[in-house]
């Protein structure tokens, strides 16, 4: 059997109106029947699962292609919304927004050059034009990326450019000076050693960049922190002083607005001071925290964000988006620049167009800003912000309940909405506490009803709960975590009886 390829077209779209409203009516009925966040089949069944389909196999047809996806794919997900989902950094997302992804899988947009997206690239600038009105910056530009690793890349890359070109600079300038000898009008220039100054909490994406950029394995130099994880403005100004003795050149400070584990907040006034000082660009990596650019009562945490020359925010985490939505936001739009790139084909000569493929790392690049803007229309920036408050507030609350059950140690405090705990009763050592860390989050995925993560805080293993939903209730939080601890007892229980974490 044969079946030849049905395109969206003037010709299909009752089609397309069928197959998306039977699409649409099968997710929503499974939505409504969610009760765990994934399913407890196991990890050799998936994959068996899916190796046992052949795609040289005939064809199915759309239909029944699309109900066997639903089966395979659909029914084993896993469900970012449910109150048992507490792993990552993945938040339930708003319905406008949803709306607005099928409009783009339908509309199929690319926002590169203008004569590809016009009003998509409008539409963009306007939306990146108010967050950077959010962040404080007057006047400045963006563009949306695939998420804050990309963004962070970014950001770096143009960092990097721009310590070139100051570096260049300057040495033309010495050369002047001391009226060296100019050989050809030109002089060998000492190498650039770039530093980007970050912190050992930084997300794993500015090291990953720096690499990428090319920059060699010390070039990221882990700025000492407080005893919360937050940046020491103290030890940044001395790390940078010491860099400079040594001949290297500062590239960028990253500070970081809602670290990953912690969820705690640089102090970014100190450090835009240091940065003013020694004139090193700093960038904002608020790809967690972003969303308190619109809370109405936690604004004040990223007081002094609009002095950085970079900033990353993501979407896809605290406002409620789709995955993709993230952007890079620059004070100075010249700054955007140093990442264009001349092609014939999509430069034209009549440089009035507006070009965001001038922007941006990437070239056919998705439409996300249409998502943003949807629920910016639909519920407004402070119905964003309220539910990320709410996120906090429940957090908050969290942290009162661990405290507050004898078996369980509340391992650090949190600005944001991370939960960093240990199964830890009374008369269990340390070694035995650590070594429950991982299997309890093993066997509560194999469960599926209660999804956690684990990372390592002061060089222990711990357990981490990342809360992203605003609807979850004290009691659905209580429920969870009265679960996650029968299952840490019944671990402790048999390692204990076979003697394996003796
Ligand atoms: C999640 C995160 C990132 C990476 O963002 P992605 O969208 O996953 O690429 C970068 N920085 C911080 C602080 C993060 O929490």
């Amino acid at each position: 059997m044969t079946a030849s390829i049905e395109l969206l077209t003037n010709a299909t779209a009752d089609q397309y109106r069928r197959m998306v409203h039977a699409t649409v009516d099968r997710i929503a009925d499974r939505v409504q029947r969610v009760e765990h966040p994934t399913t407890y089949t196991p990890a050799a069944e998936l994959r068996r699962r899916v190796r046992a389909v052949d795609l040289d196999q005939a064809p199915l047809g759309t239909d029944a292609a699309l109900v066997e996806l639903d089966d395979l794919f659909v029914r084993e997900a896993v469900w970012f919304h449910d109150p048992g989902y507490l792993a990552h950094l993945n938040c339930p997302v708003a319905l406008p927004a949803v709306a607005a992804e099928s409009v783009l899988a339908a509309v199929n947009p690319s926002v590169d050059t203008w004569d590809q997206s016009r009003i998509g690239t409008e539409i963009e600038r306007h939306v990146i034009e108010w967050v950077a009105s959010r962040i404080g910056f007057t006047g400045g530009d963006g563009v949306f990326t695939s998420g804050g690793s990309q963004s962070n890349l970014q950001a770096l890359l143009l960092a990097r450019e721009a310590t070139a070109a100051q570096h260049a600079g300057a040495q033309h300038a010495a050369a002047h000076h001391t009226d060296a000898p100019h050989t050809d009008g030109h002089r060998a220039q000492p190498p650039l050693h770039p530093v980007v100054f970050a912190t050992a909490e930084s997300h794993f994406s500015v090291r990953k960049s720096a690499h990428v950029l090319g920059l060699p394995a010390d070039a990221v130099v882990d700025v000492a922190t407080d005893a919360s994880g937050r940046m020491l403005p103290d030890a940044l100004a001395t790390a940078v002083a010491r860099a400079r003795r040594a001949g290297r050149t500062p590239m960028a400070v990253v500070a970081t607005a809602g670290t990953t584990d912690r969820g705690v907040i640089d102090p970014l006034q100190a450090i835009a001071d240091v940065c003013d000082l020694e004139d090193v660009w700093l960038h904002v990596d608020a790809a967690y925290g972003c969303g308190l650019l619109v809370s109405p009562t936690r604004r004040h945490l990223l007081d002094g964000i609009e002095r950085a020359r970079s900033v990353t925010a993501d979407f896809h985490k605290s406002f409620f988006q789709p995955v993709s939505s993230s952007a890079l936001v620059v004070r100075d739009p010249r700054d955007l620049r140093r990442a264009s790139w001349h092609a014939d084909y999509l430069n034209p000569e009549d440089a009035t167009e507006p070009n965001q493929v001038d922007k941006s790392l990437q070239t056919t690049r998705r439409f996300d800003a249409l998502k943003l803007w949807a629920t910016l229309r639909a519920t407004g920036a402070d119905g964003i912000g309220r539910a990320f408050d709410a996120v906090i507030d429940l957090t908050e609350a969290t942290h009162a309940l661990v405290a507050a059950q004898q078996d369980l140690v509340l391992v650090a405090p949190t600005q944001l909405s991370t939960v960093l705990f240990r199964f830890q009763p009374e008369g269990m050592s340390d070694a035995e506490a650590d070594a429950l860390v991982g299997p309890l989050r093993a066997t509560l995925l194999a469960e599926g009803r209660v999804l956690i993560a684990k990372t390592v805080i002061d060089g222990r293993p711990c357990n981490k709960l990342t809360i992203l939903d605003p609807d979850t209730t004290t009691t659905q939080m209580q429920a969870a975590l009265a679960h996650v601890v029968a299952t840490a007892e019944q671990l402790a229980r048999t390692t204990s009886s076979t003697g394996a974490a003796r």
